[in-house]
Order: structure tokens, then sequence, then C-alpha cells
């Protein structure tokens, strides 16, 4: 088997050379997840901004070397250099202004829910930002819903339910943000984010602008999107039909009950592979006879193969190894290239069966 490829998440982590010249002369222990470290020496470019963040948006709202594995779904994976919760535009905006003087081209995550990430062991270096409570606003406008980025898919989709809004229900078993949601052009039951998106708001973090773009313009594709690593979805406007609050609440009773039935809880991250065109992923590698395979603390789920397991505990090499394992196994057995849906951070290159950095 060839080495697994990793993919960087964000698109100038390899550009950005100023956190890590910092780390490098600090000489920066890396934190690893599971034994327990040496106290960690934050490199100087990452406590400056900390610093100057801490006076705009509040000590509270801003760390140095912040635990990033544990905001993700598979609770694996490394610290973030500097990890910043915004609560308004004017924190982003404040974000921006720190981050474009003290350490100019510096790679930026945005985090939702966590629930389609992968972080490397290494974490990430970099600042990664959080919407908070000011971004979780969910507003029924006639036909339409106006929602925060930072509000949870299941309950913008029961809130339009009762608002007698159909269009939205198949979102109620996807556990991720409104604002991960536009990025990753979620989707399930035969509708996605395009299907009901009228248009997003987006706030850049490198140059403090705001635009409001509609699906076209945003390139929303099969799980995926042209939005950037440096900008964050602020809110999102979706038309809806008029619908029957209980017939859609009856669909999405259906729809939770289907997942509890075929998809397994714990430590994971979805689908874990794109559905190669007119197949699924999942049969695939049950094919390939993947099923409970295991790679120290990552294992293929028993209930649906494309869902990937990992330990309490568990470390982020291991769910790449399988992830590669997969790829490498599909191939061999199917002769079909699976391609990650999981979005990768902190990893220095291409995701397994991925040639080139998406
Ligand atoms: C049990 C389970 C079931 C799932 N089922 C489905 C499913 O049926 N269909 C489906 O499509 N997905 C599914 N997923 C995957 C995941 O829930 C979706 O991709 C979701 O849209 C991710 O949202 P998030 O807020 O968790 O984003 P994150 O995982 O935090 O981030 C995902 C990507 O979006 C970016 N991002 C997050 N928030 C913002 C923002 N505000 N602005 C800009 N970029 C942002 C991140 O940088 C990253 O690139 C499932 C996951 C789990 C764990």
């Amino acid at each position: 088997m060839s080495d697994p490829v990793l993919e960087p998440e964000t698109e100038s982590e390899d550009e950005f050379e100023e956190f890590e010249e910092f780390e490098e002369l600090e000489d920066p222990v890396v934190v690893p997840p599971v034994e327990a470290a040496p106290e960690p020496v934050v490199s100087a470019a990452a406590a400056a901004v900390t610093l100057a963040l801490g006076k705009t948006i509040g000590e509270d709202a801003v760390s140095s070397n912040a635990p990033l594995g544990e905001l993700t779904t598979y609770r694996v994976g490394g610290h973030a250099s500097v990890l910043a919760i915004a609560d308004s535009l004017e924190d982003l905006a404040e974000i921006h202004r720190a981050a474009s003087t003290i350490a100019p081209g510096v790679p930026f995550l945005v985090v939702g829910l966590g629930s389609n990430l992968l972080v490397a062991d290494e974490g990430f270096s970099g600042v990664a930002i959080q919407l908070g409570e000011g971004f979780t606003a969910v507003v029924v406008e006639g036909n339409q819903v106006i929602a925060g980025a930072g509000a949870k898919l299941p309950v913008v989709a029961r809130k339009s339910g009762a608002a007698g809004l159909s269009g939205f229900e198949w979102a109620v078993g996807v556990p991720g943000s409104v604002g991960g949601a536009v990025r990753m052009n979620a989707g399930g039951h035969g509708s996605d984010m395009r299907e009901s998106l009228v248009s997003a708001t987006l706030f850049n973090l490198r140059d403090g602008s705001t635009r409001t773009s509609g699906p076209d313009e945003l390139g929303l594709g099969y799980r995926c999107s042209n939005v950037a690593a440096h900008e964050v979805v602020v809110s999102a406007r979706l038309q809806l039909s008029p619908g029957d609050e209980s017939a859609s609440k009856k669909q999405m009773t259906d729809i939770v009950r289907w997942r509890l039935m075929n998809q397994p809880g714990g430590q994971n991250a979805g689908s874990v592979f794109t559905n190669p065109e007119g197949d699924s992923a999942g049969r695939l590698i049950d094919a390939a006879g993947l099923k409970g395979h295991r790679i120290g603390t990552a294992e293929v789920s028993t209930k649906h193969a494309n869902f990937i397991q990992a330990d309490p505990d568990g470390l982020a090499a291991d769910v790449v190894a399988l992830m590669a394992h997969i790829v490498a196994e599909v191939r061999s057995h199917a002769g079909v290239e699976l391609h990650a849906e999981t979005r990768m951070v902190g990893f220095k290159k291409a995701a397994p069966g991925d040639k080139k950095p998406r």
C-alpha cells in the first residue's frame, strides 16, 4: 500500500510561514492528544494575535494552543495555534484586523460543529474561528427562513416545519451548522442546501469585506462549494414552500428513526467518502469486506461501511491510515477511486484518494 496522501483543508497553510517560523525559533512542543504533554510553548505570533484579540473581542473569547480536535465529532486531533469565538460581525472585523496586522497571510479555519472535520494529531498552525451565540438566530419571513450560520441544522429544520414551511425536513438528521452546510452543500434524503438556498452572506477574513451570493456564485455542487477557507458564512436565506406542520413533523420523525437504524452513533464524521457516480461508497466498502476492519484506534463501522468510528482518546493518524487502506482496497476490488468528503485540517498533502487539494 502506498503512503496515504493527505490534503490541507486550508489553501494557504502550506504557503504561510510566519507562525511556523516563530514556532521553529521557539522550538514549539506539538501537543499529542493522548499522552500528557509538557507545558506547550506558544509561538510569538500566536501569542501576539491572542493578546490583541483579548483586548477587542474579550479574553474569554480567544485562546492560544487551544484544543481543536475536541471541537469535532471525531474528537481526535491536536490543537489550534489560536482559537477565537466571534459573536458578531464586529468581532470578525477585529479578527481580520489583528491577523492582517500581526500575522498577514496566516491560515484561517472556520469551525462549525466539527461534524465533517478531521484534525491532524499535530494540530492546526493558524487562526481557527468559531461562531458564537450571536450567530444562531433563526427568523421566519413569509416563506423564507433567515438563519445565522451558527444555527444547528436540526433546529432550523424543526423551526421551519413548526412555522408551516416545508423543504428543509431532510436537515433534521444532519448534525452540522448552517455555515458548514453551505460550505459543504450538505444534503440527504433527496435534497441539499442548494435546493433552498436563496443567498448566503460571507465575511472575508483577508480583506474585511462582506458579500451576499447565491448558490451559483457560491459554486454549490455535490458536497462542495467554492467558499474559501478565509471566508466565513455568517447567515443564509432559505426559500421554502407552504406546507403542513404535522406532515413535516412526521417526515422528520421518520428521518430520525431511519438514521438511528442505519447510522452509528459515537465518534465519527458521517460519510467519509463521497458516492461515486451511480454507486454508493458504503456499498463498495462493504463489498470489499471492510466492515469492522480496524487500524489502531479507528474502525470501519459495522453498521454503515462509509463511517469510521474513532475510539475515545484515538488518533487522527489511525483514521487517515484506515481511509488510505479503504481507498486502496476498493480500488483493487472494484476499480473505483473513492474521494474524501471529510475535510482534512492540518495535514500536509492531499486526502487519501485525492490527487490534488480541493
Ligand atoms: C452522524 C453524522 C451524519 C451526517 N450526515 C450527513 C448527511 O446526511 N449529509 C451531509 O451532507 N453531511 C452529513 N454529515 C456531515 C456534516 O454534518 C455536514 O457536512 C455538515 O454540513 C458540516 O457542518 P459543520 O457545522 O459541522 O461543519 P464543520 O465540520 O465544522 O466544517 C465543515 C467545513 O465547513 C467549513 N465551515 C464550517 N462552518 C463555516 C462557516 N460558518 N463559514 C464558512 N465555512 C464554514 C469548515 O471550515 C469546513 O471546511 C454527517 C455527519 C455526522 C457526524
